[in-house]
């Protein structure tokens, strides 16, 4: 890979510069000849009053703003690193925003001569980079770990950014999508930070068994991105006629895989309905969370729950219940201990030496209450297992 260094004043950069407020992002410079936001790039997220006035700050105090990087490509140039700072002083110089200077609100338009002067007249240090697709996108993966970093998501558009990535974009990173209201029952992120298309990808590729980078590579050049979306849909589709009423806890849940395992199944919704409000409602339910996948795997996965044990009071009422009841009749205080032939069948363990057990096991109703309590030295406890 060829680098040129080369030095341009913010007047050159700038030169025909356009903020479209509608993309959110900033077009061209240089005349033309650079694209400033390439559409693998992120959006502008500097204009939040803080970071761009940073970046105008820096400049009339002499400061350098940093390498920037373009990408050579043919006779144009593309901003690879650098488009944040290069739009927020585009924007300041059009107008767009205002910063404070010594108590007083200022424009660019307002701003003394002088002060325009050392703007327009500021040099950038740019380096411009030539080489294989493949150099330029190892390098930029290497740049952007210094830095503000990008998502994931963000790294694999700008590695596979084609008619693909723009199609799923379009469904998926667009923030006037209908849909994405109901998504963000089930899905967390945000569109705009390409985290509801890494999900989508995520699903995707993990009921085809394969990578998300090798989805992305297979469909790269593809005009349309319909998979994806109706496997998206799916998916999203058959949550909502299982579980008909929406819980913040059913955010983020890895429903792909869910749907994977158990959309062949047959559920009943509404007795679905009433077993997660029941769990809702349990007190004794520690992860929430884990209720969907639970009920879905014909509760069998009771570890999912995390159902809590008993409090120490209990364990401890318990605990000397059965050692008065072992002292008087001369008899181990575990329960198991006590009843079968062994070298334990005397022994009063310690309090620290046992554990609480379920008398009936929680996923038969049992409570975790005293009058299901019972104290087992711990290798009769771990023998028993999770019931
Ligand atoms: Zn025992």
């Amino acid at each position: 890979m060829k680098t040129t260094l080369r030095h341009y004043t913010v007047e050159e950069i700038l030169e025909g510069f356009v903020f479209n407020e509608l993309e959110g992002k900033g077009l061209f410079g240089l005349g033309g000849k650079l694209v400033i936001q390439p559409e693998y790039q992120r959006y502008y997220i500097y204009g939040d009053g803080k970071r761009d006035v940073a970046v105008i700050d820096s400049l009339l105090k002499g400061y350098p703003l940093g390498l920037i990087y373009f990408n050579v490509n043919g006779s144009s140039l593309e901003v690879l690193d650098g488009q944040q700072r290069i739009t927020s002083v585009g924007r300041f110089v059009r107008g767009k925003f205002a910063i404070q200077v010594d108590g007083n609100e200022q424009t660019y338009g307002s701003l003394p001569q002088n002060s325009k002067d050392l703007i327009r007249t500021s040099e950038l240090l740019v380096y411009e980079c030539e080489g294989t697709e493949s150099e330029i996108k190892e390098w930029f993966r290497t740049i952007n770990i210094v830095g503000l970093p990008l998502t994931d998501q963000e790294l694999l558009n700008s590695i596979y950014s084609g008619p693909f990535i723009t199609a799923a974009k379009e469904e998926f990173s667009n923030s006037n999508n209908a849909n994405l209201q109901k998504w963000s029952s089930y899905v967390r992120g945000d569109p705009r930070r390409q985290e509801v298309l890494a999900v989508a990808l995520e699903w995707v590729a993990g009921a085809q068994d394969i990578t998300i980078d090798a989805y992305l590579a297979a469909h790269r050049n593809d005009r349309h991105a319909k998979e994806l979306k109706t496997y998206f849909t799916s998916v999203i589709d058959w949550v909502d006629s299982i579980f008909t009423v929406i819980y913040k806890e059913m955010r983020g849940l890895e429903w792909g895989r869910l749907y994977e395992e158990y959309h062949t199944t047959t559920y009943k919704a509404s007795s679905l309905t009433k077993a997660v409000e029941d769990l809702m409602n349990d007190e004794s339910v520690d992860n929430k969370r884990g209720i969907f996948e639970y009920l879905l795997s014909g509760k069998s996965k009771t570890e999912l729950l995390a159902v809590r044990l008993f409090d120490e009071k209990t364990k401890k009422a318990a605990y000397n219940r059965q050692t008065a009841d072992a002292e008087k009749t001369g008899k181990s205080n575990c329960s198991v201990c006590k009843s079968v032939k062994n070298a334990n069948q005397t022994r009063i363990y310690k309090i620290n030496e046992m554990e609480a057990d379920h008398v009936t096991a929680w996923s038969k109703g049992g409570q975790s209450d005293l009058s299901n309590c019972e104290m087992l030295c711990i290798p009769h406890n771990r023998a028993k297992g999770n019931r």
